[in-house]
């Protein structure tokens, strides 16, 4: 019997599903007569004005009927993963992050039981894209996916693409049908879905010729870009190995003119290892790729601006902060740290963690391991009074890092106040709770 989607985990007081009469523990079976499959279809069938749900409670099958309007959250909490099954990739990819993971469950040095578990999951779930975000190849899709991508109007999706050569994707990709990504595309486009494409560049694969074929193909495929992409577009190898690609992204907004917002982006990593001035946000529109490194952090530059004025002037005793980061964005955390050090009594220090995991080429924060960041912090002699951590570090629960070192234990083994920021606001925030801290302290011992 397949596993079921469903089991009602919590009902928000007074919502419509709680007036309803639907109770934690009730598994929902269909909405008017569709199978409730998973989060999408839940989200896609409740989405009506009228609904009539079926559910299970206690072996006996009950139903409900609710009016609302058409965006109206009905309130229900569901207690399991998105979908029963995470769908799976069929791929062998040449890059592929997980081939190099440490086995699960064979300890490693410095590792009780290898990374955290969810690194384990090849997913390459069409659900799983819709709903978060996540990148998937379009190689395991079978005809009745593609069918419920046009009737559910799954958009946007967010598609791997690596290469648009039919011939070097299926060596890059290694799966079923991964040469016909661009007519997967124009299947996509004739059923007026939106997708957010991403080229992972391996040098000397798909780098150099390939990558202007690949960007000039994409542009062909929506038409009207053709004229401005053509016009515009010019590869720059002048930078070797490292980047091959500024020129192309200097010409992104002339590019794109014909749709408001450019057509090709460079990820953050670009502009940090070529040492060139971040676009500005008109650049980045509306962000669509933020979560993948795409204009995160001009996000930060200009949110730091707009909020830095809320640091307090000075502390009332001279407290003295560790902003941990990966190497790549320390010219930006210094930034932010100048600006923080105008606070009377503050002092800041900034402290690049090395990646001796993955190796010290992998520069991003998102990419380090607990165990680098405890050993970096524990080689450091002074600490100050708060450590700062970048919550992209975590996983989206924010309890475990990426070699599954929880929270919990981390903090156990920091002698200061610890915290994960996520953004500018956070961090100033932090910064004043260290005054207002001080300030409780003074008033209880007055
Ligand atoms: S699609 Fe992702 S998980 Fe699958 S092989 Fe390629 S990189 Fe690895």
């Amino acid at each position: 019997m397949p596993k079921m989607y469903g089991w009602v985990r919590e009902v928000v007081p007074e919502s419509l599903a709680d007036r309803a009469g639907l109770q934690p523990g009730d598994l929902i079976r269909t909405i008017n007569g569709h199978l409730v499959r998973d989060l999408v279809d839940y989200r896609f069938y409740s989405a009506e004005e009228e609904l009539t749900i079926s559910f299970a409670r206690q072996e006996h099958e009950q139903e409900v009927h609710i009016v609302k309007t058409f965006d109206e959250n009905l309130g229900v909490l569901f207690g399991e993963e998105p979908a029963p099954f995470i769908r799976q990739c069929a791929n062998k990819c040449v890059f592929c992050f997980i081939k190099g993971l440490p086995e699960r469950f064979a300890p490693q040095p410095g590792l009780a039981h290898g990374m955290r578990a969810s690194l384990y999951i090849k997913d390459d779930d069409y659900r799983y894209s819709f709903l978060f975000g996540n990148f998937i190849t379009l190689t395991n899709l079978k005809e009745r996916d593609w069918q419920r991508l046009d009737e559910q109007k799954l958009t946007p999706l967010y598609v791997s693409v690596h290469t648009t050569d039919p011939e070097l994707r299926r060596r890059m990709v290694d799966g079923p049908r991964a040469g016909e990504i661009i007519e997967h595309i124009q299947r996509l486009g004739s059923m007026h879905l939106t997708c957010h494409t991403q080229l992972v560049l391996c040098p000397t694969i798909n780098d150099g010729p390939h990558l202007d074929s690949s960007i000039r193909e994409e542009a062909e495929v929506i038409v009207d870009q053709v004229e401005h992409y053509q016009r515009h577009f010019a590869a720059d190898n002048a930078d070797g190995g490292k980047g091959a690609y500024v020129e192309a992204e200097r010409n992104g907004a002339d590019i794109a003119s014909g749709v408001g917002e450019p057509f090709a982006y460079l990820s953050d990593e670009w502009y940090y290892l070529t040492k060139r001035e971040f676009p500005s946000a008109k650049h980045y529109g509306s962000y669509a790729q933020i979560e993948n490194g795409v204009g995160m952090t001009r996000y930060l530059i200009d949110q730091w601006a707009r909020t830095k004025q809320r640091l307090p002037t000075s502390l009332p005793n001279p407290r003295r902060v560790t902003l941990v980061t990966g190497t790549m964005a320390l010219p930006v955390i210094r930034e932010l740290a100048e600006d923080m050090s105008k606070v009377e009594r503050l002092e800041v220090q900034i402290l690049p963690v090395v990646n001796q995991f993955f190796g010290a080429e992998v520069t991003v924060a998102g990419l380090l391991c607990g165990h680098d960041v405890l050993a970096a912090l524990e080689e450091n002699q002074n600490l100050g009074d708060l450590v700062l951590l970048p919550r992209v570090m975590l996983n989206n629960e924010g309890v475990r890092f990426l070699d599954d070192l929880t929270v919990a234990e981390f903090k156990q083994r920091v002698p200061v106040q610890v915290e994960f920021v996520r953004n500018a606001q956070e961090t100033i925030e932090a910064i004043r709770l260290l005054g207002v801290s001080d300030t409780v302290d003074a008033l209880s011992s007055s």
